[in-house]
C-alpha cells in the first residue's frame, strides 16, 4: 500500500533506464546531457550491479589477432574494421568521461600467445595492420617474440608473441564506482534491489512493475521512454531479442613474489585471457570447453573449467612458479549472431541496447551514446 506522498513523489520519471552495468549507467548519462532538466532513473536488480560489468577482467580490448582473424567470429572485413572502430571510440569515451587515474588506466602492454597451431596466421599480420591502419593510425600488431622468455612463459607453448599497441588495462571496480559517482553527480537517481519484472506501454507512458520483496508488493513506475540496458538478462523483459547468454569464469591468485610480467593478455582466440593484478596473476576464459553447458545466467562456478584454467596457469603462464588461488567468480556475458551489439527502439518508448560479448568495456560507452542519440531524435 502506497502513501500519498510516496505516489506523488516517488513514481513519475521522465526516462527509465533498466540495468546498472557499464552500458545502463552510460546511456542514463548521456540521456541526461541530452535533457538536462529532464528525471533519470537507473533501476538495478541488485543491490550491486549484478552481471558483468562488476565481474570482468578489466581489459580495455580491440581485439586480438588471432581471434579478429578467426572467420568463425569474424565474417568480413568489414565487421572487424567496424566493431574496431566502436570499441575505440568507446574506450576513448570511457576514459575522457571519467579520466584515466579514476578508473585505473595503464598501458603496461597487451600481448597475445600464438601457438603452433597459429603460427601460420601471423602471415596476416601486415594485412591487418593495413585494414587497420585508417583507425589506428599506427602498426596495431608487431611481433615481440624476445619477450617470451622474459615474461616467463612456456616455450613449448609460445610460439611467438604478438604484442597489441592499441589495448590497455583498468581497474574494474574503481571505473564502476566512478561512473556510479559521475552518474549520482549529474542528479541522476540509482534504485538498487529493483528487479524489474515487465512493463506495459500505452500513448502517454510506460508502466514499469518492480516486485517489491520488502513491502511484498508491485510498485508501479511511470515514463516517457524506458531503455533496457540488461545485457545477458534481456530476454526476462523482451522475449524474441536475440540475446544467448555466456557465463565467464575468473580465478585470482594470492601475490606472487617476482611475478615477470605486467600488463594484459590472450591466448587460444581470446578464449583465455590473463593479467597482473597487484602483484598477483587474474585469469579467465575456458567457454569454449563447454559452450552449451556455460550459456546459462546461472552464476554457480564450474569446476571443471576451474581445473582447466589452473592447468593454464602451471603449463603455460607461470610454468615452475608455485602459486595458490585467492578467489575465484563468474560474471555472465551476452552473446548473438553476430558480434555487433543490438541498439534499437523496440517501440515508441521502449529501447533497448544490449550483447556486449567479451568486450562491454572497449564499447559500452559508445553503445549507450547511439541509445541516447535514439531517445533524443524521438523525444528531443
Ligand atoms: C568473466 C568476464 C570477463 C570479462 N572481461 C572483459 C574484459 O576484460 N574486457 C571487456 O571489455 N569486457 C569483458 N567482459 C565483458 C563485459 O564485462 C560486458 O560486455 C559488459 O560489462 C556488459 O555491460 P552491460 O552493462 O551491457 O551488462 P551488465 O554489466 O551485465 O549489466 C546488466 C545489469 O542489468 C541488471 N538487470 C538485469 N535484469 C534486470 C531486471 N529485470 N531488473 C533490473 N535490473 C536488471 C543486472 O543485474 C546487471 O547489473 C567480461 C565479462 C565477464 C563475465
Amino acid at each position: 500500500m502506497l502513501s500519498y506522498w510516496e505516489q506523488a513523489s516517488f513514481l513519475q520519471y521522465d526516462h527509465i533506464i533498466i540495468g546498472s552495468g557499464i552500458v545502463g549507467l552510460s546511456a542514463a548519462i548521456e540521456i541526461k546531457d541530452r535533457f538536462p532538466s529532464a528525471s533519470v532513473l537507473v533501476l538495478e536488480r541488485g543491490l550491486l550491479p549484478t552481471g558483468a560489468s562488476s565481474r570482468n577482467a578489466g581489459f580495455a580490448c580491440m581485439g586480438s589477432l588471432i581471434e579478429l582473424l578467426d572467420k568463425e567470429q569474424y565474417a568480413t572485413d568489414e565487421e572487424i574494421l567496424g566493431l574496431f572502430d566502436h570499441r575505440k571510440r568507446g574506450l576513448e569515451r570511457l576514459r575522457a568521461r571519467l579520466g584515466d587515474s579514476n578508473i585505473g588506466y595503464a598501458a603496461h602492454g597487451s600481448y597475445e600467445l600464438i601457438s603452433t597451431d597459429e603460427e601460420h596466421m601471423l602471415s596476416e599480420m601486415e594485412r591487418l595492420n593495413e585494414l587497420l591502419m585508417p583507425i589506428t593510425q599506427k602498426p596495431a600488431y608487431k611481433l615481440a617474440n624476445d619477450k617470451i622468455g622474459q615474461f616467463g612463459f612456456s616455450k613449448d607453448y609460445t610460439k611467438a608473441l604478438v604484442e597489441n599497441t592499441c589495448e590497455g588495462e583498468l581497474n574494474t571496480g574503481k571505473m564502476l564506482r566512478a561512473l556510479i559517482n559521475y552518474a549520482l553527480h549529474k542528479g541522476i537517481e540509482i534504485k538498487t534491489g529493483a528487479n524489474v519484472a515487465q512493463y506495459e506501454e500505452d500513448e502517454n507512458h510506460v508502466s514499469v512493475h518492480i516486485n517489491d520483496t520488502f513491502r511484498n508488493e508491485v510498485l508501479v513506475l511511470q515514463c516517457r521512454s524506458l531503455s533496457i540496458c540488461t545485457n545477458a538478462f534481456t530476454k526476462q523483459l523482451l522475449p524474441d531479442a536475440d540475446v544467448i547468454p555466456g557465463r565467464g569464469q575468473v580465478l585470482i591468485t594470492q601475490p606472487i613474489p617476482g611475478l615477470k610480467f605486467q600488463g594484459v593478455y590472450h591466448f587460444d582466440k581470446g578464449y583465455y585471457y590473463f593479467r597482473e593484478l597487484d602483484g598477483r596473476v587474474l585469469l579467465g576464459g575456458g567457454r569454449n570447453l563447454d559452450f552449451e553447458g556455460e550459456a546459462t545466467t546461472d552464476f554457480a562456478l564450474n569446476e571443471s573449467i576451474h581445473i582447466a584454467l589452473e592447468q593454464k596457469l602451471r603449463d603455460i603462464i607461470i610454468p615452475g612458479v608455485h602459486f595458490m588461488i585467492e578467489q575465484r567468480w563468474t560474471g555472465i556475458m551476452a552473446f548473438g549472431k553476430t558480434k555487433y551489439p543490438i541498439v534499437k527502439a523496440f517501440s515508441k518508448r521502449v529501447y533497448g541496447a544490449f550483447r556486449m560479448g567479451g568486450m562491454g568495456v572497449a564499447l559500452g560507452s559508445e553503445t549507450a551514446m547511439q541509445l541516447a542519440d535514439m531517445v533524443y531524435g524521438d523525444w528531443g
